[in-house]
Formats: structure tokens, C-alpha cells, sequence
């Protein structure tokens, strides 16, 4: 009997399949993306519209995708699917970062160091494009896998003819400005790389060194030690052996004491304050010189300007000076000054007039000879190589105090790894203050430009605050070069309009390569003369510009020279690190040439760590490779991940990490089925759709609380709060519809008639919800929702094949109308909770087997009572699947479990006290009865 009334219900049924096998499905699906132009469909759809620019950060184009890459890109087309939905047209152009060392680096060890040095310059850079080209296709490819929509076709290029026409424009810009200029600096050396790194390409981490005390002897006496009989030293301490050769000056702290030591017949000079610790390190007993039967302990003022013996170049001498900088914690008070390596050192010297001595050339190696200025005894040497026998020598003369090892923080190259030097050498600079730049640049940052997470304007703020001079130049192949040239005949720099203008028009037509291969004389015209001497014959110069600013003019090079797009762009959006890159060297140069910033807003994310938030890398075996994740769980799995953590800081991934990812998207999926197993080929949103006010109650509150998540969903897209909205998705999907809304309705779907008010009333509800998570997932779930759409009826996906095509939802009531709600929403659930947990106990106590065998007798307060009876009551029996819910008005709030009235109709299994034979149906309740029609 009960099996023939099974043929009478409404059972589910749907063709979309409970496995994903996304693996497979998705790349057939990418391959229908490209070849019907979804990206371009969707331009087309919104075209006219206002413009909403998301410009992409070029990722570097050497190696295969990371997992950071995927999270990068994932983010962005995030963002650019949900502008998309709102209606506003979302080009977007995918860039790639192509100059720099790290490729150049590449093609050099490809060809051996020896071959490549004489190779001509055209020739490897035609490698470095080559190297450059391939990758990108490489990169490409992973990113289209990864479901990401742009204009994959028309990607922009930094080695793009045009692009290398916008740095020299921008160049321009800032040189009319007089803003550029050339000087003699310490800047940050790799000579792994052999050139000149910024502040944005130093990374510091732990070095272990050599912590040497060395004494240098002064040539006269200091005021109050004319009696002394023996030697007077300066003890000095560095941390870098090797900058002793170049030593001119020593720097005391001004306003602290100092004290002479009595050793060995010598008096000692040392900050009063460490000289008893010194003392004890170097094995000396602490004994200061007595001068009128009291310690020579004098003001660091006494010793300024007295010389003393240069420590390796006989008849040299050095000078005391004072600086503030001078450490009182560590060391002996007193810092010997190499001003052509250290920063410090350089300020200090120059403030003082003195010129400055750099013995070491591009490869960190000591100019060869004998004078000062030269490497005299460790000519040739590499700095690290002479480390050692500067220290030997210096035992050998007596005037090594002592020798340690000292782990300490030390500026590394970001792109090679290798501690770096300090050198003083021609660069070419970018002034920050001499016109305004840092000062608008803060400006811009504070006052104009959105910063998400917001703190992200304090961190980019303080570095603009505190950076020294951009150095631009650098010293190797692959870039686009500084455009000067100097005169043959005199040896003048030559950089004016005319010859700026001459190679922005070369580099249009020719690129950058013809730098390297055209004279002067047949592209500069009447440019081609040295405005000093008058004469005719110009050579190129061999810098080029810093990578950051090739990437950094790309708000010229692509937003403002292609049309689709536009200056400034409403976002940009990268790592952390990027505050010191390309998310300042865009500012510096757009700030530079034009006052403002070249984004309206910057979305700044963490990095990607492991499950134990280690780095990831091949050593750990802890790499997760975004396209093998793609070949074994499917792209939605990583894109899903995106979305569900909080990017606005690190973020960890790992195989269990996916895993979980993995469950939660059966979650949704299994939704998706569900709702389509309801509607798909049975509902007609245009015939079958019930209007709000028509409602059963109980959807009438579905309706609201979606309304109430959708305003959720929509605020964390707004603001890039991507976890906020997968919570608030996932969190309806699991707690609320599978394990409560859905299981209520089965009743009503599977039992009442076809057609009937009350079934359509929730297939409405369902239809409203297929229509919400198709669109508020579809920025996440890409490919998945593509697939959605397949099987729902296309009255609810506005008659479109793609997700991507998808207008954003919009709930039949106001977020105002879905609050009106709020009260009998809280009620209802709360009651359900107390319910909830005394049919645990009863089923517990074996009371029943099925909630629908028993009836709820529950008394609740006066407040709740009125809400649960009042004009938006809703069906609890229903709600809670049990057979009645008698309420009553009382003080506290209980609920007890009694058996249910009537007996259980042999189609829906519901107890009904109408159970009974009704024409050729027997034992069935009425409503069932009214279903079979009759
Ligand atoms: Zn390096
Ligand atoms: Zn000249
Ligand atoms: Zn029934």
C-alpha cells in the first residue's frame, strides 16, 4: 500500500550530479569560455556603462605560478566578476613584469659567465625577451586554468615598445620637474648582481660576522693627556673587517663621557659606560688613567677633529668626529667611518667636506694598488675573502684588540639572497622633498586614496615618510636604459627636451632594444649636440632604470594608453610587500608626473604560509602547487579557499586545509541539488511564482532572512571582505537551510499537490535562493555555478548561459521590510532550540523513533507568545517537523514531548486525526486525500 501512494508523492530529481569531478569538467568548461568569448560577452554586457578598473600588479615573469599567484589572481577576479554583476563594465588586462636581473640572472647562468660577458648587449637582451615571452605563456596558462576572466590575449607587456615610451615619458615628466638628478651616494650594492639595488629590494635577516676592536693611535694628545707617557689609542669596533682599508674618520657620541683605559702602558679611549665590560672582554683590568689623582674620564667634544694613524695605508690619517648615531648599548662607544660604504658614515663625512674613498669595484673587489683608495695589501680581493686577512694584518701590526663572532641583522638582495655592501657611487636619483614629492605623495596616501585593510596607509605612509632619495639607476642589461648620453669631445652629461622627445619617439617605433644598437646621430637630428662644447658626437650611457620603475609607469603605459581602461584605476590590489614596490613606485612616478595617485583604492594581502604558518618551499616539501590542486580536487576548490581566509593578513594552506575546503564545497554543492531537484523542469518562475504577500509564513521568513544575508554578502564584496561573505554563505547554506529551512519543506514539496498554493509557495522560496547563491557565488565558484546554470530554470538566471552574464540579486523585499521579520525569526528559532533539545531526550529515552510521531506542548513568555501568535506566525509543527505544537503564555520557556494525536497517514506518515478512507484512498489524512484528488 504505502509503496503505491510512494508513486503519488513529488520524489527530487535532477540532472545535475552530486559528484564534481571538476577536475575534468572544468577544463571542457574553460575551453567553451574562450571560444565563446565570455570575457568579452561580459564587456559587452555592461558596455557604456560607467567603467569600474581593477589594474593588475604584473606578476614577474620567470618560473611557473605559486600558490601566492593563484591567490592574487583568484582575489582579483573575485572582485572584477562581483563588479560585473553590478553592472559596471570591468576590463581587465593582465600585465607581466619582463625587465630585471632575476631574468637577465637566468640567461647568464644559460650561457656561463665567461660566454655571456662577451656577448653583445643586444644579443642577451633578445635572450632575456625570449626567456621572458615563454614564461608568460607558461604563467598564462595557469592562470586561465584557475578560472580567472581578463583579456588573456592582449596582456601588457613591460618589454612593449609603448611601455618603454611611457617610462622615458614619465621620466620626462619628472625631469621638467627637476625632480631627477644625478649624485654621488652610498647606495645598497649587490655585487652578486652588479648593480645597485633600493630601498624596496633589501631584505634583512640574520648574518653572522666578524665583531672586531682594533685600536687606532692618535697622532697628538687629547687636551688633559699632555702628561701621558705611552701611546693614545681609540679603541673602535665594526662589524665589517673589510671597510678598514677604507677607513677616514671615527665618530664619537656628542654629550657622553669618555674615559682612557691604562694597558700595556698605552691609554685607551673608550665610552666611560662600556669601558669597565670592554675591559673584562678583552681580558684588561680596569684601570683609567689617573690625572691629578682622579680618572681621566672627558666629553666626547675633547677629541673632535684630533687625527689619528689610518689603520692599513702608512702616512694616512683619520679624523674624530661626533655623531649622533654613534651606539652607547654595544661596541666601545666609538665606530670607525668607511663613508664610502656605510650610509652613516657617508653623512657624517660629507657634512664634514671631506671626499670620499669607495676601493671597491662592481664585483666587490678592491680597486688594485698601493695607495689609499686602493686596496694596497688585499688588492683584488673580494670583500668576504679579505675579511680574514684584513683581520690577520691587523694582528700582525698589534693593533687587534680582539676578535668575535656576532650574529646580527644584515641587509640581504631580494632578488638574489646575497648580503649586500654599502657604495658610494653615481646613481641617478629621484629628490623626494627637492619639489614637493614626499610631501604630496603623504598627502595622497592620507587624504585621497582608500586603503584596505585601513591600517595599510599607515604602513605605506611611514615608508614614504622615511625613505631616502629613489635611486633609479642600475648597472646591467635588461631594462629600459636612463636616457643620457655623454659628449665624446668634453665629457658632458647630455640630457635636455630635445633628446628626452627624440627617444620617446625611438622608443615607440624601435623599443628599447634600439638604444643599444642605433647611434645617436640618426634618431636624435639637431638634438645631437653637447650644449657645453657644441660638438656633435654623443655616446649613449649604460644605466637603465630600476625594474619598479618599469612596472611602476604602467598607470601610463596601460590604463591611460588603453582605451577600455582608465587613469586613475578605482584599485589596485597585491601582497604586503608591495608598499615598498609596485604600489609606491606607482605612486612616486604618477605622483611625480602628475600630483595625484594612480589608484582611487589599494587592497593589500598577506602572504601564503603552511598549515604551521612555515614558508613554503622545496626544502619543507610543503609547496602546494596551485595547478596540480587544478588536476587532482578542480580550480573551484582553490578558489574557494580564497575566499574562505582572511587575506588582509597571512594566510596558511595545506593538503588538509584543502581537504576541509574540499568538504564545505559538497556543501554547497549538494545544496545547488537540492534546489535545482525541486525546480528544474517544475517551475516556471514567470507562471508558477508566488508574490511576496501570498507567501506561506513560514517562506515569508525565508525570504527575510535572505535578504538579511544577501545585504551581508553584499557589504563584504563591496569592501574585499571575501571570508565575511563565504561565512555568511556557508553559514545559511549549513546551519540554516540544509539542516533546518530545507528538511521543514520536504513536506510540503514531496506531498501536496502539484501546482497546488502551498507547494509553489515553497518552490518560490527555493527559486529565490537558487537565484541568490547562483549570484552571490559566482564570483567564488566560478566554474561550479557555470555548471548550475545548465539545470535551472531560465526564467531565474535572466536567460543566460554563462554565471558570468548573471545580473546580482536582488530579494523580492527591502532589507528594511526583511528586519520587520526579525521578531518572529528570533521566536521562532528559540523555541526551536528548546524544542529541538527535548525531542533529543525523548528519542533519547525511546520515546519515539521519528519526530512526526509525537506532539510539543510548550509554554512560552508573554512577549514571545504574542510574536509566535501574531499576524506573522508561522506553522511551528512544520517548522520543527512534529505533528502539533500546543502554546501557551507563561513565565518561563519550556517545551514537553506527548505522543502525537490520530494516527499516521500511510502516504506523507504524518499523524493526522483525519486519517481515514476517502473514496479509494484509505488511511490517509486529508490533505494527502485532496493531493491523489479526489
Ligand atoms: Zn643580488
Ligand atoms: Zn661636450
Ligand atoms: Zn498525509
Amino acid at each position: 500500500m504505502a509503496n503505491e501512494y510512494k508513486q503519488t508523492m513529488n520524489l527530487p530529481k535532477t540532472g545535475f550530479p552530486m559528484r564534481a569531478g571538476l577536475s575534468k569538467s572544468e577544463p571542457k568548461r574553460l575551453k567553451d569560455w574562450q571560444g565563446n568569448k565570455v570575457y568579452e560577452q561580459v564587456l559587452k554586457k555592461n558596455e557604456g556603462h560607467k567603467k569600474f578598473v581593477l589594474h593588475d600588479g604584473p606578476p614577474y615573469a620567470n618560473g611557473p605560478i605559486h600558490i601566492g599567484h593563484a591567490m592574487n589572481k583568484i582575489s582579483k577576479d573575485i572582485i572584477n566578476r562581483y563588479q560585473a554583476m553590478q553592472g559596471y563594465e570591468t576590463p581587465y588586462v593582465p600585465g607581466w613584469d619582463c625587465h630585471g636581473q632575476p631574468i637577465e640572472h637566468k640567461v647568464e647562468e644559460k650561457l656561463g659567465t665567461a660566454k655571456f660577458n662577451e656577448t653583445p648587449v643586444a644579443k642577451i637582451r633578445e635572450l632575456c625577451n625570449e626567456f621572458a615571452v615563454e614564461n608568460i605563456e607558461l604563467q598564462k596558462a595557469g592562470f586561465r586554468r584557475l578560472g580567472v576572466l581578463g583579456d588573456w590575449d592582449n596582456p601588457y607587456l613591460t618589454l612593449y615598445h609603448q611601455h618603454d615610451a611611457a617610462d622615458i615619458e614619465v621620466f620626462k615628466a619628472m625631469f621638467d620637474r627637476g625632480m631627477i638628478y644625478r649624485g654621488h651616494k652610498p647606495v645598497h650594492w649587490c655585487k652578486h648582481c652588479h648593480t645597485a639595488l633600493a630601498e624596496a629590494e633589501i631584505e634583512y635577516s640574520d648574518e653572522t660576522s666578524p665583531s672586531i676592536f682594533v685600536r687606532f693611535e692618535l697622532t697628538s694628545k687629547p687636551a688633559g693627556l699632555e702628561g701621558f707617557d705611552g701611546p693614545v689609542d681609540f679603541i673602535i669596533w665594526t662589524t665589517t673587517p673589510w671597510t678598514i682599508p677604507s677607513d677616514q674618520a671615527v665618530s664619537l657620541k656628542p654629550g657622553e663621557k669618555y674615559v682612557a683605559v691604562e694597558h700595556d702602558g698605552r691609554a685607551e679611549i673608550m665610552l666611560e659606560k662600556l669601558a669597565p665590560s670592554c675591559c673584562e672582554q678583552f681580558g684588561w683590568e680596569y684601570t683609567p688613567v689617573q690625572i691629578d689623582g682622579a680618572d681621566y674620564v672627558v666629553d666626547a667634544e675633547v677629541f673632535y677633529h684630533l687625527h689619528y694613524k689610518q689603520p692599513v695605508f702608512d702616512g694616512i690619517e683619520g679624523v674624530a668626529l661626533l655623531a649622533d648615531y654613534v651606539g652607547t648599548e654595544d661596541g666601545t662607544g666609538i665606530v670607525h667611518n668607511s663613508p664610502g660604504h656605510g650610509a652613516d658614515d657617508y653623512y657624517v663625512c660629507v657634512k664634514e667636506g671631506m671626499d670620499i674613498c669607495m676601493p671597491v669595484d662592481d664585483d666587490g673587489k678592491f680597486y688594485v694598488g698601493d695607495e689609499f683608495g686602493c686596496g694596497g695589501p688585499f688588492s683584488g680581493m673580494d670583500t668576504d675573502e679579505a675579511n680574514p686577512h684584513i683581520i690577520e694584518f691587523l694582528r700582525e701590526r698589534g693593533t687587534l684588540v680582539m676578535e668575535k663572532k656576532i650574529t646580527h641583522s644584515y641587509p640581504h638582495c631580494w632578488r638574489c639572497k646575497h648580503p649586500v655592501l654599502f657604495r658610494a657611487t653615481d646613481q641617478w636619483f629621484v629628490s623626494m622633498d627637492k619639489t614637493g614629492l614626499r610631501e604630496i605623495a603623504a598627502d595622497q596616501i592620507k587624504n585621497h586614496v582608500k586603503w584596505y585593510p585601513a591600517h595599510a596607509a599607515n604602513r605605506i605612509g611611514a615608508m614614504v615618510e622615511q625613505r631616502p632619495d629613489w635611486c633609479i639607476s642600475r648597472q646591467r642589461n635588461w631594462g629600459v636604459p636612463i636616457p643620457s648620453y655623454t659628449c665624446a669631445d668634453c665629457g658632458e652629461k647630455v640630457m635636455n627636451d630635445d633628446t628626452l622627445d627624440a627617444v620617446i619617439k625611438l622608443f615607440h617605433e624601435k623599443g628599447s632594444d634600439a638604444w643599444f644598437t642605433d647611434e645617436p646621430a640618426s634618431y636624435l637630428g639637431d638634438a645631437c649636440v653637447c650644449p657645453k662644447c657644441g660638438g656633435h658626437h654623443l655616446k649613449t650611457d649604460r644605466d637603465i632604470l630600476d625594474v619598479w620603475w618599469d612596472s611602476g609607469v604602467s598607470w601610463k603605459a596601460v590604463c591611460e594608453y588603453r582605451d577600455e581602461l582608465q587613469y586613475p584605476a578605482d584599485v589596485y590590489l597585491e601582497g604586503s610587500d608591495q608598499h615598498r614596490g609596485w604600489f609606491q613606485s606607482s605612486l612616486l612616478t604618477s605622483v611625480g608626473a602628475n600630483d595625484i595617485a594612480p589608484y582611487k583604492a589599494v587592497v593589500s594581502q598577506g602572504f601564503t604560509l603552511d598549515g604551521k604558518g612555515r614558508k613554503m618551499s622545496k626544502s619543507l616539501g610543503n609547496v602546494i602547487d596551485p595547478n596540480k590542486v587544478c588536476d587532482e580536487m578542480g580550480a573551484d576548490i582553490i578558489r574557494l579557499w580564497v575566499s574562505s581566509v582572511d587575506t588582509s593578513s597571512d594566510v596558511s594552506i595545506d593538503h588538509e586545509i584543502l581537504a576541509r575546503t574540499s568538504d564545505a564545497y559538497r556543501r554547497f554543492r549538494n545544496t545547488y541539488r537540492f534546489l535545482l531537484s525541486e525546480l528544474e523542469g517544475q517551475f516556471d518562475p514567470e507562471h508558477d511564482r508566488v508574490a511576496f504577500d501570498e507567501l506561506m509564513p513560514l517562506d515569508k521568513l525565508m525570504v527575510a532572512r535572505l535578504t538579511q544575508v544577501q545585504a551581508e554578502v553584499d557589504d563584504a564584496y563591496a569592501s574585499y571582505e571575501f571570508p565575511r561573505a563565504y561565512r555568511a554563505l556557508y553559514d545559511f547554506v549549513v546551519t540554516e537551510l540544509s539542516n533546518v529551512y530545507l528538511d521543514a519543506l520536504k513536506d510540503r514539496l514531496y506531498c501536496e499537490k502539484l501546482g497546488s498554493l502551498k507547494r509553489r509557495s515553497a518552490q518560490t522560496v527555493l527559486a529565490e535562493l537558487l537565484s541568490m547563491l547562483l549570484r552571490d557565488m559566482q564570483p567564488i565558484l566560478a566554474y561550479t555555478t557555470d555548471e548550475v546554470m545548465a539545470y535551472a530554470p531560465a526564467g531565474i538566471v535572466d536567460n543566460q548561459k554563462y554565471a558570468a552574464l548573471l545580473d546580482w540579486y536582488k530579494s523580492p523585499i527591502t532589507f528594511e521590510e526583511a528586519n520587520e521579520f526579525e521578531g518572529i525569526l528570533e521566536a521562532s528559532l528559540e523555541l526551536r532550540s528548546v524544542v529541538t533539545k527535548a525531542l533529543e531526550e525523548a528519542r533519547a529515552a525511546g520515546t519515539f523513533t521519528k519526530s512526526q510521531q509525537v506532539k510539543v506542548k510548550a509554554t512560552v513568555p508573554a512577549e514571545m507568545y504574542e510574536l509566535l501568535c501574531g499576524d506573522k506566525a508561522v506553522d511551528l509543527a512544520e517548522f520543527y517537523i512534529v505533528s502539533a505544537v500546543e502554546l501557551t503564555s507563561g513565565d518561563e520557556l519550556t517545551a514537553t514531548i506527548e505522543p502525537a494525536d490520530g494516527e499516521c497517514c500511510d502516504r506523507c506518515w504524518n499523524y493526522r486525526t483525519d486519517v481515514a478512507t476517502y473514496g479509494a484512498h484509505e488511511h490517509v489524512c486529508a490533505r494527502c486525500a485532496a493531493a491523489l484528488g479526489e
